[in-house]
């Protein structure tokens, strides 16, 4: 462990106080976070290997980066040498150094009670990475989207903005093609592999009614337009209403909805005779839905708009329900730490913190859904249909993270809340904040990160991936292994989750 600038040898069971809490930039006296009820989960069973572990990089490793994080384990009993010079180690023994890399091989030795080890690294000359395309090339036809919670983006590759994803069954005019994606009549790129393409032109389509559901078992009012084939569409939430377009789609005018809490009307604001259908569903004065979705479904398009998390009579949680998404398990491991499968799995952790959240969640009122209540592995697709068929209040997967040994493994460390669509950088946001607030940690560079993943493209809730250290850093891997603060941050993320739920 490290105090300030000082390495501190301890054995486990030794105390641990003002040293983790410098590692991490805590004032102290720390804040003292009260624990979930007397349920204790945590993952651990770590015991020293009492050998030297090298987690990266490999024995023969190969890489264009200037430097590399060589680290792993040791027996904490005696000094541990690198090229002949003593290095530092945790608590548990773990450590990480961040070496500069000269051309061609870079040996490093390793030397702990007379075990040697010794890992070759060879730095070869960078590549210029390509760009992602800007154009197409032009294709007729159509295609029919088969999967759900597809890719979607704005231009042609990953560098481009994500867009929200289109429901399964959406039949669209394709445009164009490049590399592995279609282009879209809207002018957006879908992947090739999540539809089936057809070059033969596409039938225009007709809305020819419209129903309302005004609050269903999940307090959602759903809007059925009837339609002979599934339109492609796209949503455009704005201040005070929803706005749909249907493409390739002829009108009908919108009768007056059947009245209920959140749709004051529908407005058709295209043209009639427009190639494409829009219509503004205005929402009732203060009104703002906490998420929608889209279904093809009963011959038409159903969009939902659910009805934001009303607070229980008790100021509890009572009558809200919460999924909790514990990443990995099973044969999914996750990350490993600086001991490799020696010590606990990401996975294993993962569970240990929501368990602890879900315990709390629980004793507040909330009805919590779990992805997995133990080490089962279930497949992203798994994941999130069970967000979608349970339509929670919110969505919250609890991961820990890791860099690429090319990057300084000592320094990267905090938290990070990924998502995916601009609709949820309020509540990253809010969940960065409250987490680093709350358990006197760090934040990962913003705390925030715009990424591509299955549990995060979605609409119908919000939904972000909280990503709560750095397993590839041994100072945040020694501090989620020490005791009682996989509990710390799974009671957080149950307040935290309380608050947004309540407040917002
Ligand atoms: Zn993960």
């Amino acid at each position: 462990m490290r105090c300030g600038k000082i390495w501190i040898i301890l054995k486990p069971g030794a105390a641990l106080l003002c040293c983790a809490a410098l590692a991490f930039g805590l004032a102290l006296p720390a804040p003292a976070p009260v624990m979930a009820a007397a349920a204790s989960f945590q993952a651990g069973g770590y015991e020293n290997p009492r050998t030297i572990i090298i987690a990266a990089p490999g024995e023969k490793a190969v890489t264009t980066g200037e430097y590399v994080s060589l680290y792993g384990a040791c027996d904490y009993n005696y000094p541990l040498y690198l090229n002949g010079t003593a290095i530092p180690y945790t608590e548990h023994g773990f450590f990480a150094q961040y070496l500069s890399l000269q051309m061609g091989e870079n040996r490093y030795t390793l030397e702990n009670n007379g075990v040697v080890k010794t890992v070759v690294v060879t730095r070869e000359a960078k590549k210029p990475a390509a760009a992602d395309p800007t154009g197409y090339t032009p294709l007729g036809g159509h295609c029919v989207v088969r999967l759900d919670n597809i890719t979607h983006r704005q231009g042609p590759g990953a560098s481009y903005a994500l867009l929200e994803p289109v429901a399964r069954g959406a039949v669209c005019a394709v445009t164009g093609e490049s590399g592995p994606y279609y282009r879209l009549a809207d002018g957006s790129y879908i992947f090739k592999s999540a539809v089936s393409y057809s070059g033969a032109a596409l039938a225009r389509n007709q809305v020819q009614a419209f129903k309302t559901t005004p609050l269903t078992e999940d307090r959602s009012t759903e809007i059925r337009l009837k339609m002979p084939a599934p339109a492609y569409y796209n949503v455009e939430m704005q201040e005070g209403q929803a706005v749909l377009t249907l493409y390739n789609t002829a009108f009908a005018w919108p009768p007056p909805l059947k009245e209920n809490a959140m749709i004051l009307d529908a407005v058709l604001l295209s043209e009639p005779g427009a190639t494409h259908t829009r219509y503004a569903f205005r929402f009732q004065a203060g009104m703002k839905p906490a998420g929608y979705y889209i279904d093809f479904r009963d011959g038409g398009l159903v969009i939902g708009f659910r009805h934001p998390p009303a607070p229980a009579a008790d100021g509890g949680l009572t009558g809200l329900k919460v999924l909790l998404d514990a990443g990995h398990g099973g044969s999914e491991k996750g990350a490993l730490g600086a001991a490799l499968t020696a010590g606990p799995a990401e996975k294993d952790i993962n569970l240990a913190i929501t368990r602890y959240a879900a315990d709390y969640l629980r004793a507040r009122g909330a009805t919590v859904i779990m992805t997995r209540a133990d080490d089962a592995y279930v497949s992203l697709d798994d994941r999130v249909a069970m967000i979608k068929k349970n339509n929670p209040d919110i969505a919250v997967s609890i991961h820990n993270n890791s860099v690429p040994n090319t990057t300084d493994q000592t320094t990267t460390q905090g938290i990070l809340i990924c998502y995916s669509l601009p609709s949820q950088a309020a509540d990253a946001r809010f969940f960065a904040d409250r987490l680093s607030a709350a358990t006197g940690r760090p934040q990962s560079g913003s705390g925030l990160y715009d990424s591509n993943l299955a549990l995060t493209r979605l609409t119908n809730c919000p939904a972000v991936l909280i990503e709560n250290a750095f397993m590839s850093n041994p100072d945040e891997y020694e501090w989620l292994l020490q005791d009682g603060n996989q509990n710390i941050l799974g009671t957080e993320i149950g307040r935290a989750i309380e608050q947004r739920l309540l407040e917002n």
